[in-house]
């Protein structure tokens, strides 16, 4: 490709609209566009990139035994009704009609659409074990699209279905795809973890998130330095507390003590000089519209994915002023589990333990000391509903975690039954019975994955591509393209390069040497063959690697060979 040709408006300042790195970058290297909010045209050096990850999720599912379909978009409500999701899926899904009137949506996910088809056409254990993948956009109204194509509207997904006779073959199903996604993120030279998360509406209970550690992550991560727990602090579990050094401390009575206007915890500790593990955070929440009192540390973090589970409701919100007010009788900031009636009170395990502790006195401006768990307050629930922290210990070996921001590339579920009962999905066994088959959904976030490799792979200068992913492998600096012997030597390695396969472009614009080093770096193609006046005399050109481990003269001849071989070994393998 001549640079001439090649559409790739690059951007010298970075558009304000960006606020992380990888979306500016694509912007100024020319990678995309954005046409609506979360809606992307995607220029060909950004589709290149985009079709370079796509063929290696697509080898790495072929591998597994994935055969690849195409399933339509728009998907008919008949279908989502019979799983309920229709209405469950709420306002994240794109709905439409057609001109009779039957209501459709833009497909969010397929599990739906892949279950009738197996219902279909799935008779006999024969036919399983099956792994059916496309790669296809997905639609998803999402509240807040930011961070360019990192949470979109319209997004590219890789998504495998694997459908078994019972659980032994959904675990052997389960391990593959755990396999074949840390291939596929190893080989586009991403650093990725898998760690534990919730399932959250997906249904099913096991699932895994691969992450990719960067500080413009969305989603908040928990893992081990000694060992391989790795958890979404939605997920992560707390173990629970040590006992407490002194069982039979005496505690005198709970004593009220004016608080006036004091509401948070920094505003408490400050105020009353107690520290933050001995005061006890009450919140107000409505679990399925029922008011609850959830009572966590004062250092802690409620946990409200965590809250859901532990009460096994299907929403839960904080509750409005007027509600906490109804229940507890006061302001909001002066709640407490002593004395609270009429309310459902769930406690973690950590704040149950808290011995003269400090908690709101369920009236205004008001706090309660010295109270003790079991003589003036009980849970009706203990369970873990706090946010893991940095520092807490390791539920598998004990060492304090680290913490760390991910990008979820990726996401892997054993879903069991859930879909192909509701369906009514089945097969027959080898003595003519009928089952459920057993699934499990698989996703690739492809165009995020772009911006997470980005995150991970640039300097101050642009992108640094893994030659794995790179739009192109090398391109072709001429410092002056209109001299006669530099354009000679360029057009020659250029004709060389392609030739022997290398995905080469060749910077042939009237430009400013600056100016073409500059796109180059921004661009971030791996390996530059710099062909200047000086080295030529003495028949050689410069090669330089985007992240600078290699930067050699070699002559004219050798240089195709050269690149070649550099960017054989190059290649990120897993
Ligand atoms: P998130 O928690 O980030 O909203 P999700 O858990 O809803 O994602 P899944 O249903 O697991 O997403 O989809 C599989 C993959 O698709 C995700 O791991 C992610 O890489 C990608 N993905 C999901 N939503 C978006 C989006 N709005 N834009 C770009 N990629 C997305
Ligand atoms: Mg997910």
């Amino acid at each position: 490709m001549r640079m001439s040709q090649l559409l790739a408006p690059t951007l010298r300042e970075t558009p304000g609209e960006a606020e992380i790195v990888s979306h500016q970058l694509m912007l100024r290297a020319g990678l995309l566009r954005k046409t609506a909010a979360g809606m992307y045209t995607y220029l060909p050096l950004g589709w290149r990139v985009l079709q370079k990850i796509m063929n290696i999720v697509r080898e790495e599912m072929d591998n597994k035994g994935g055969q690849e379909l195409l399933m339509p978009i728009v998907q008919p409500a008949e279908l989502w009704r019979e799983t309920g999701r229709w209405t469950e899926y709420g306002d994240e899904m794109f709905r439409l009609k057609d001109r009779h009137g039957r209501e459709f949506c833009l497909g969010p996910t397929h599990e739906e659409l892949i279950t009738a088809l197996v219902r279909a056409e799935v008779r006999s254990y024969r036919q399983l074990p099956l792994l059916l993948y496309q790669i296809a956009n997905k639609y998803r109204d999402e509240i807040r699209p930011r961070f360019g194509v990192m949470r979109g509207r319209e997004f590219i997904m890789k998504d495998l279905y694997s459908f078994d006779r019972d659980e032994a073959g959904l675990d052997e199903s389960y391990a593959k795809m755990y396999d074949a996604y840390t291939r596929a993120f190893q080989r586009m030279g991403l650093d990725v973890r898998a760690v534990e998360a919730d399932p959250g509406a997906i249904g099913g209970n096991v699932t895994h998130e691969f992450m990719v550690l960067a500080e413009a992550g969305e989603a908040a991560v928990v893992h081990c330095p000694q060992c391989a727990y790795a958890a979404n602090t939605e997920k992560a579990e707390c173990v629970p507390p040590p006992p407490g050094d002194e069982p039979d401390k005496p505690v005198p009575a709970a004593e009220r003590v004016a608080t006036p206007s004091v509401r948070t915890i920094d505003e408490l500790t400050r105020f009353l000089g107690v520290p933050a593990d001995r005061l006890l955070k009450t919140l107000i929440y409505e679990a399925d519209g029922e008011p609850v009192a959830a009572v966590v540390r004062g250092d802690h973090e409620l946990n409200e994915v965590k809250l859901k589970r532990a009460l096994g409701a299907t929403s839960v919100a904080m509750a409005s002023a007027a509600v906490i007010e109804r229940v507890t009788g006061a302001p909001v900031g002066f709640a407490g589990p002593a004395g609270l009636s009429g309310v459902r009170i769930v406690a973690d395990p950590w704040a149950a333990r808290v011995r003269d502790g400090v908690a709101g006195a369920n009236a205004a401006d008001e706090h309660l000391i010295h109270v003790e768990p079991g003589r003036d307050w009980q849970a009706d629930v203990i369970a873990d509903i706090r946010t893991a922290a940095p520092g807490d210990p390791c539920p598998r070996c004990g060492a304090p975690l680290a913490a760390a921001r991910g990008i979820e590339v990726g996401q892997i579920f054993k879903l069991g039954t859930k879909y192909s009962e509701v369906l009514g999905a089945t097969y027959l066994d080898e003595r003519g019975e009928s089952h459920p088959v057993v699934m499990g959904c698989y996703g690739i976030g492809i165009s995020r994955t772009m911006a997470a490799i980005i995150e991970q792979h640039h300097d101050e200068n642009g992108i640094r591509w893994p030659v794995s992913v790179a739009p192109y492998h090398v391109v072709i600096v001429p410092v002056k393209y209109e001299d006669e012997r530099q354009r000679q030597a360029a057009e020659q390695l250029y004709r060389e390069l392609s030739a022997a396969g290398v995905e080469t472009v060749l910077d042939d614009r009237p430009e400013r040497a600056g100016v073409k080093f500059k796109d180059a770096d921004l661009i971030g193609f791996p390996l530059r063959i710099t062909v200047g006046p000086r080295a030529l005399a003495e028949g050689s050109v410069e090669l330089k690697s985007r992240d600078g481990s290699y930067d050699e003269r070699v002559a004219l001849p050798e240089t195709a060979g050269a690149a070649k071989a550099w960017l054989e070994a190059a290649i990120p393998r897993p």
